[in-house]
């Protein structure tokens, strides 16, 4: 358990912020700790090396002056070398032109020869300047330089050593690298207290979140159900979209429900009817023989409302299916309508009703020849069902090159206008006693209508009571997937 705690914090979005945050502080710090020490020291070092080489400048002008290099005899020059070398903790030597040591602070190689990059280099009048960082050192050489008064020009007659420590430099650049390092563990430690703090307040409209959600989940209605994080837009945002989405699915649960309710209610009626039916016949005694057969034309005829009511679902049902479902065939709609007037002719004429065909041209179209037949089929059933006596049935059909129109019109009872946006409803019917009469489910438009528009097509009605009803449909010729 406790693994698993572990193991989802360093997934967590909080240990991420707070990783990031230290990983910039602390690598902020160390490159600001090693830039200003760095240049610090370089600083430091410069100016001792200004300071050096300006003093050696002015010993070597007395140096010359006094023709020291080759007359040794000048206490004050002696005593300045020594002072210099004191001062700056270091060591200087008097090289004459044949790279002769003549003087040295440290009386130890005197009358020596002393062949380097450096005096070679400032014996040929160049002023040099070295920073041993290993050894702590600065090492310079300055040329001395005599005017010939003759050919005014340059002469060097000899070199000043000058090599002073930087071991106090040193020293005290470790002792400041050493506080710096202090510093930066203990803004470590409160950038890390920082860095905790921030990632909780960060992430903390997150967990708000999943707290909210778990309470609407659990049925605890905080804020009316609704997710309410509004703490940042980003969780408003997802609050508003999650809100519409459980929104749509609260209503796709209720219409599921009510829908197994009125089927639970459709199917019991017809169940009712027989059972009543049953029991009135088995409570009488010496029932006529009549009575038992008009009673049991009565219980055949609920059966067959059952069972109509059983395949309009299922028709229902492989409707809701999705498009991929389809049997798409080139068909001749012209033929299928002929079919479908064919097999409905006699319950028109029952009821005297005028069934005429009307095609404008040859159409084929890629359908799916059931779906379509069964869409057709309750369009033009409603239109003679619902339609007077010795009314009509106008059935037509047109084409351009994208789409073909049919039309199913009819002259009977029409649809109040309050009821036109309800007829495709499941179980929906005007006159509920009506409809059921004369056989109605209140499912073949749902049916119509998911036909039609899986096909990518479109249904319209347009009824005036008591003067007739008229639907139009639109379907493409080429089913588009
Ligand atoms: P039903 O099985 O009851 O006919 P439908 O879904 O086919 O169910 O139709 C829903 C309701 O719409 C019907 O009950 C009826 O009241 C009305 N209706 C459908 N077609 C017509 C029509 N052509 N004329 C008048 N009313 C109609």
């Amino acid at each position: 358990m406790s693994g698993k705690v572990i193991r989802n914090y360093f997934k967590s979005l909080k240990f991420r912020l707070l990783s990031l945050f230290l990983i910039l502080g602390i690598l902020s710090g160390i490159a600001v700790r090693i830039g200003v020490l760095t240049a610090y020291e370089k600083r430091v070092i410069n100016n001792r090396s200004i300071e050096v080489l300006s003093q050696s400048k002015i010993l070597a002008t007395q140096i010359v002056s006094m023709d020291y290099i080759h007359n040794l005899s000048s206490e004050t020059i002696t005593s300045q070398l020594q002072q210099l070398s004191q001062i700056y903790d270091g060591r200087v030597m008097l090289i004459d032109d044949t790279f002769r040591i003549v003087e040295d602070t440290y009386d130890l190689d005197e009358n020596r020869t002393i062949i380097s990059e450096e005096v070679v280099r400032c014996l040929r009048g160049e002023e040099t300047s070295r920073y041993d960082k290993e050894n702590h050192y600065i090492e310079m050489t300055i040329p001395l330089t005599r005017k010939n008064l003759d050919t005014s020009e340059s002469l060097v007659i000899g070199a000043l050593l000058v090599s002073v420590s930087t071991d106090s430099i040193v020293a005290n650049l470790d002792d400041m690298r050493q506080r710096a390092l202090v510093i930066q563990l203990i803004s470590g430690m409160c950038l890390f207290a920082l860095g905790m703090f921030l990632s909780m307040r960060l992430t903390n409209p997150l967990k708000k979140m999943a707290d909210s959600i778990e309470e609407i989940q659990m049925g605890k209605d905080a804020n009316d159900g609704k997710l309410m994080v509004t703490d940042c837009y980003e969780t408003a945002r997802i609050s508003d979209r999650f809100n519409r989405l459980f929104g749509r699915m609260k209503l796709l649960d209720d219409s599921r429900q009510e829908f197994v309710s009125n089927v639970s209610h459709e199917l019991k009626t017809p169940l009712t009817s027989m059972k009543v039916l049953a029991d009135s016949l088995n409570g009488q005694e010496d029932v006529p023989v009549e009575l038992y057969r008009e009673f049991m034309v009565d219980i055949g005829n609920e059966i067959e409302r059952e069972n109509k009511i059983i395949n309009d679902l299922l028709s229902l049902v492989r409707m809701d299916k999705s498009a991929a479902d389809l049997n798409i065939t080139s068909v001749s709609i012209n033929e299928l309508l002929d079919l479908i007037l064919k097999r409905l002719k006699p319950i028109a004429e029952k009821k005297h009703v005028d069934l005429v065909l009307e095609s404008f041209r040859p159409v084929t179209a890629e359908v799916d020849e059931v779906k379509l037949t069964l869409a057709i089929s309750n369009l033009v059933e409603n239109a003679i069902k619902y339609n007077r006596e010795g009314g009509w049935v106008h059935v037509s059909l047109n084409a351009d090159y994208q789409y073909f129109y049919l039309k199913v019109e009819d002259s009977g009872i029409g649809i109040p206008e309050d009821s036109l946006d309800h007829i495709y409803e499941r179980f929906y019917r005007v006159d509920k006693s009506h409809s059921r009469e004369i056989g109605g489910t209140g499912l073949g438009l749902a049916i119509t209508r998911s036909s039609i528009l899986m096909h990518r097509g479109a249904i319209k009605v347009f009824s005036t009571e008591g003067e007739g009803t008229l639907f139009t449909v639109r379907i493409p010729l080429n089913y588009i997937s």
